[in-house]
């Protein structure tokens, strides 16, 4: 495959309408478009599909897709079918297709009409499926949220560690691109690792989210009043409120319903149909807010969410960045608001108590950064940069007033109470 940069921004337009590339991505596409082997490191929002769909759409054959999460992965053929003209141009291969189904899928596939097949790494380990991709020919493999791969990450899942021997046995010469949102370079090199990538052409994208505006307040008894009060002077605007618990997902949502918001709750203790419909009506906007657990998010590409709210803080950086970081994908306004309050700390270390020792020890390493980030009297933007190994000026950088330290230094958020070290 040769492509010009013209024919790049041409096809961009083409099938995704979009007459930029947003930032690495350009460069991202043309080290795959010529067969490297590719790590792509930006935040939630970044555009890391597009950086394998446009190269799959115009390649040779079809490119496998890796992606955890069912959901996530039908928003993302739909999404792709809208654009394209063949139906089969995406296609979803999982435990829930029938026989009929499947044999149209593979048919797809052998025609060179699918370009895109996504799959979950669990379906990748059956043998019969294995045996026809051997024959096919593939452009490239994506390993999306790679960060499952890493027992360092925050969402580890066994079935991401076969990946390289599948790989191996589908093909010896596909080249991998790996995407992930996490920043921490533990995380990284176990990817690279793992999936025996030597030599991979690295992209890191800055985590800086320049149109978030970070606040945290001290967690009082009144913090659902304080919580309604946000919301309705945020009418109108779509918004997710993470809790710790399943039964304080229910009591808020609850709360913010008599109170007249329209809200619904979100859990994986709900069935799975009214997960899947609350979750639809929050998509379509019948309804304004999520209070949900963390159970809610991942893949969820609403571009309009217009604040996050920690009721209770989440137990690191990088959990808080994931999840403040649904806000304002469209780099519209985005407030990450977080309620803090020590005890919340200690309930988190009590979570952990019967954990391995080891796992504890990174548990309590974590709470402490976030701690320290929910008391520090510095730029918050600053401080999240710099946990990922950024550099970040205030005065100079985008979005350097967009937090509460910088913009009311006096205010200073304490715990409810004294912090004992
Ligand atoms: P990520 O997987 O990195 O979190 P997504 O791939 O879900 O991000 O993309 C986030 C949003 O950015 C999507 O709404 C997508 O349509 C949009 N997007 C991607 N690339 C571009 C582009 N070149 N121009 C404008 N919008 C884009
Ligand atoms: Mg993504």
């Amino acid at each position: 495959m040769s492509l010009t940069e013209i024919d790049l921004h041409q096809q961009l337009k083409k099938y995704f309408g979009f007459s930029q590339f947003k930032g690495l991505q350009e460069q991202v596409i043309t080290s795959i478009v010529k067969g490297k082997d590719t790590f792509v490191v930006m935040p939630t929002g970044g555009g890391k599909s597009l950086c394998y769909q446009l190269p799959a759409l115009i390649a040779d054959g079809t490119a496998i897709v890796v992606s955890p999460l069912i959901a996530l992965m039908k928003n993302q053929v739909d999404a792709i079918r809208g654009i394209s003209s063949e139906h089969g141009v995406a296609h979803v291969l999982n435990s829930s297709l029938n026989k009929t189904e499947v044999r149209q899928v593979k048919e797809d596939i052998s025609n060179g009409i699918t370009k895109l097949l996504y799959v979950a790494p669990e379906s990748l380990t059956k043998e019969d499926y294995v045996e026809f991709l051997r024959g096919q020919t593939i452009s490239f493999l994506a390993i999306d949220e790679a960060h499952c791969i890493s027992e360092w990450g925050h969402d580890f899942r066994p079935e991401y560690r076969n990946l390289r021997s599948i790989i191996k046995r589908i093909g010896d010469n596909i080249p991998i691109i790996a995407l992930t949102a996490t920043a921490t370079p533990k995380v990284q090199e176990d990817i690279l690792k793992n999936l025996g990538i030597t030599d991979a052409k690295t992209f890191k994208a800055s985590f800086n989210r320049p149109n978030l505006y970070y606040e945290v307040r001290p967690k009082t008894k009144n913090v659902d009043a304080d919580i309604i009060r946000f919301v309705k002077q945020n009418e109108g605007k779509s918004g997710i409120i993470y809790c710790l618990s399943r039964k304080k997902v229910e009591e808020l949502a609850q709360t913010l319903q008599v109170n007249g918001i329209s809200a619904v709750p979100y859990h994986a203790g709900l069935e799975a149909k009214t997960r899947s419909r609350h979750q639809d009506m929050f998509l379509m906007e019948d309804i304004d807010v999520v209070v949900a657990t963390i159970a809610f998010g991942m893949g969820i590409d609403k571009p309009d969410v217009r604040f996050v709210i920690h009721h209770d803080i989440p137990k690191s950086i990088e959990s808080y960045y994931q999840e403040t970081g649904r806000a304002g994908r469209d780099g519209g306004e985005g407030h990450c608001l977080a309620f803090y309050s020590y005890k919340d700390i200690e309930k988190l270390e009590k979570f952990m108590s019967g954990k391995p020792v080891a796992e504890q020890e990174i548990g309590h390493a974590l709470l402490q950064e976030i701690v320290a980030y929910a008391e520090t009297s510095i730029s918050r933007r600053k401080f999240i940069l710099h946990y990922f190994g950024e550099e970040f000026d205030q005065e100079t950088g985008e979005g350097g007033t967009m937090d509460d330290n910088v913009r009311y230094p006096k205010k200073q958020v304490e715990a409810e109470e004294e912090v004992i070290l």
